[in-house]
């Protein structure tokens, strides 16, 4: 029995997505060596990597493929985590923590490899990512997060005050740096590619099909759904920002919060040409951050924090206004053709969770705003627990989930957080 779920809200990558395939709802038992619940990036490159390594694999979607984050977001591939190399090799230590250092700041290689190898029409451009910083504290910051990246052999470079101001086509900013690792695509065909390239090797895609209830049948796991169940003896779970409460507890480890976009129509060359001129996304350093790009067709897509409410609109985007009158004075008579928004899953140590949530029983989530790389990353970490890598051997603190303690106040404290980090912004612009 088909779900009633719903389709891709409107959004500027939902209309200039490649088409996705018709997959089917998940009907009747199916046999599988492992389940995976979500279709985003970390289901989808689970099952690309499961399948061509010989599994058999078999998702199932609640919605559509895509349909939560990773077909809304602003599909800049930015390396690395929250934290800087060093201070990760001080959290982490000496043995895991140059291996974390190496996996994330290698995750747009992992992005832009599968795009390659699978032929995925999704718009790539590998230009580098800007973080242009918007006051004298935050140069000072990400000057020393590009030394660190630099001494390990990454290639980033120290912008000064005139070349961030060309680069960004705009003058707001003191300096920055720029990560020529990251890039970005089009995020809904890129996830729609992945479904595709993972069906192609093997795997069986199922959409509309919400997993209801997860439960041990001898040594198996039955995943069941309203019209079918999966049994198969490892079971994953990508559902991050959209996490419920199929395992109990797990949707209580991140913290979802709204993240809003606006795009511009095509921007005719007199108004378009001096901005992001060479390609490069760019998040800046504000702590309520603003992210913005150009798309394939040359719109300008801005981003940032939003109230939690699922039904956002043109309304909640006067600070995406405020923020590119501010940046482009050129474009304040030109209005926001699109606005969508997700939910971003926060994690409260700010580093994404691989968990294990019971023996062949694994979740990852919880990219902090970084999952087009970490997600996909991730994706084939969990693909290769299933496959019997031991913990030790991911390159990722794998670890028991960890509820938030308090977890009904969180919403309160990250709302008065968010007024907070409003004033201290524009207290340190001044
Ligand atoms: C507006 C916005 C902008 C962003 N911008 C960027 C960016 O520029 N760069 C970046 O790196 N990251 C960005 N992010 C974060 C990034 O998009 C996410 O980290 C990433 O997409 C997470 O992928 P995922 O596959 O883990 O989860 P999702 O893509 O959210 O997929 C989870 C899926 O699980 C499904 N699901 C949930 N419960 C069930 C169930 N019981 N049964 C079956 N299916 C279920 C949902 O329907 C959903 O489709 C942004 C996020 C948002 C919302």
């Amino acid at each position: 029995m088909a779900s009633s779920a719903p389709s891709h809200p409107a959004s500027l990558w939902s209309a200039t997505a490649i088409p996705d395939r018709d997959w089917p709802v998940l009907a009747g038992p199916v046999h599988a060596d492992v389940a995976i619940v979500g279709g985003g990036f970390t289901g989808c490159a689970a099952a690309l990597t499961l399948a061509e390594r010989g599994a058999r694999a078999a998702l199932v979607e609640a919605n559509e493929i895509g349909w939560g984050a990773s077909g809304r977001t602003g599909g800049q591939v930015n390396p690395g985590l929250k934290y800087d190399p060093d201070e990760l090799e001080t959290m982490l230590g000496s043995e895991l923590g140059p291996r974390v250092v190496a996996a994330s700041g290698n995750s747009a290689d992992e992005v832009f490899g599968l795009i390659d190898r699978h032929a995925i029409d999704c718009a790539p451009v590998r230009k580098g990512w800007i973080q242009p910083a918007f006051s004298a504290r935050t140069l000072q910051v990400v000057t020393k997060r590009a030394e660190q990246w630099a001494k390990r052999g990454a290639d980033v470079e120290i912008l000064d005050r005139a070349r961030t101001a060309h680069l960004i086509g705009g003058d707001i900013y003191l300096g920055g740096w720029i990560d020529r690792r990251g890039g970005n695509i089009q995020p809904l065909s890129f996830v729609r590619g992945l479904a595709a390239a993972a069906h192609r090797a093997g795997a069986a895609i199922h959409v509309r099909s919400p997993a209801k209830s997860l439960e041990r049948r001898g040594n198996k796991w039955v995943v069941r759904t309203s019209g079918g169940e999966i049994e198969a003896t490892t079971v994953l779970i990508g559902t991050n920002g959209y996490t419920d409460g199929l395992w109990p507890g797990l949707a209580r480890t991140v913290v979802p919060m709204m993240s809003l976009q606006a795009a511009t129509p095509p921007l005719p060359p007199e108004l378009g040409a001096g901005i992001l001129p060479e390609g490069q996304s760019a998040s800046d350093t504000r702590r309520l951050l603003w992210y913005y790009r150009r798309d394939a067709q040359g719109r300008l897509v801005m981003g940032g924090r939003a109230p939690f409410r699922e039904d956002l609109g043109p309304a909640d985007a006067i600070h995406l206004r405020a923020a590119v009158d501010r940046l482009y004075p050129q474009l304040r008579t030109v209005p926001f053709e699109y606005h969508w928004a997700g939910r971003v899953a926060m994690t409260k140590d700010y580093l994404p969770h691989l968990n294990e949530l019971a023996p062949n029983l694994w979740a990852g989530l919880g990219y902090n705003g970084r999952g087009v790389g970490l997600a996909t990353v991730f994706g084939r970490l969990l693909a290769e627990l299933a496959l019997g890598a031991r913990p030790a051997d991911v390159p990722f603190p794998v670890t028991a989930m960890r509820p938030i303690f308090g977890y009904p106040f969180t919403r309160v404290v990250a709302r008065a957080l968010v007024r907070y980090y409003r004033v201290r912004d524009r207290l340190e612009a001044d």
